[in-house]
């Protein structure tokens, strides 16, 4: 559970959060990344003078297609928790504090803080721009997709036009032609 009852913060001030989370997946940016391994969460929050520090780590594994050849691969997540919540009895429950990262505002009287958006943050921040198989990946053939890692001699006989023609005389190009002039006529 990510969810802390703030009564129990008040009274014990320091409260340890250590998770292991079975989540299936991760989105960002329209992609989905399933996770290779648990989320394993290692928060500590306390309470000071009315605000809350959160810090800690959050550690996992997610799938990701190699930028260049489309395998998959398993990548670490390495993310950090650091958030501020300061309390403001205007806001309703959390939100977060305009150009201020990590910080938020909390509402004094919540019964609950969820973390749960936080450690989704830490993952997110960590998925990598550019993911590579390896770092000398060859990719795939640009006119028959084939994968030059695995024919590393590939000379490809198809032009891109030679490809086109191809594509137009196959079955499956002529019914989707098909599919998508009936659905215009509807
Ligand atoms: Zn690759
Ligand atoms: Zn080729």
């Amino acid at each position: 559970m990510l969810k802390i009852k703030f009564e129990t913060l008040k009274h014990e001030q320091k409260i340890k959060i250590y998770e292991t989370l079975d989540w299936k997946e991760i989105e960002f940016e329209g992609n989905i990344y399933p996770y290779s391994m648990p989320v394993k969460v290692d928060l500590n929050v306390e309470l000071s003078l009315g605000r809350m520090y959160v810090q800690g780590s959050v550690k996992t594994q997610i799938i990701h297609p190699c930028d260049r050849c489309l395998e998959l691969v398993k990548v670490d997540i390495n993310g950090n928790v650091e958030t501020v919540y300061i309390p403001n009895g205007k806001v309703k429950e959390v939100e977060e504090v305009t150009d201020e990262i990590g910080t938020f505002y909390y509402d004094p009287y919540m019964e609950f803080l969820d973390l749960t958006d936080r450690v989704i943050e830490a993952i997110i921040l960590e998925i990598p721009m550019k993911v590579l198989c390896k770092s000398d990946c060859k990719g795939l053939c640009p006119h028959c997709g084939i994968n030059l890692n695995e024919h590393p001699d590939h000379v490809c006989d198809q032009s891109q036009e030679t490809q086109e023609k191809n594509e137009s005389e196959s079955p499956f190009y002529v019914l989707k032609k098909k599919i998508s002039f009936e659905s215009k006529g509807e």
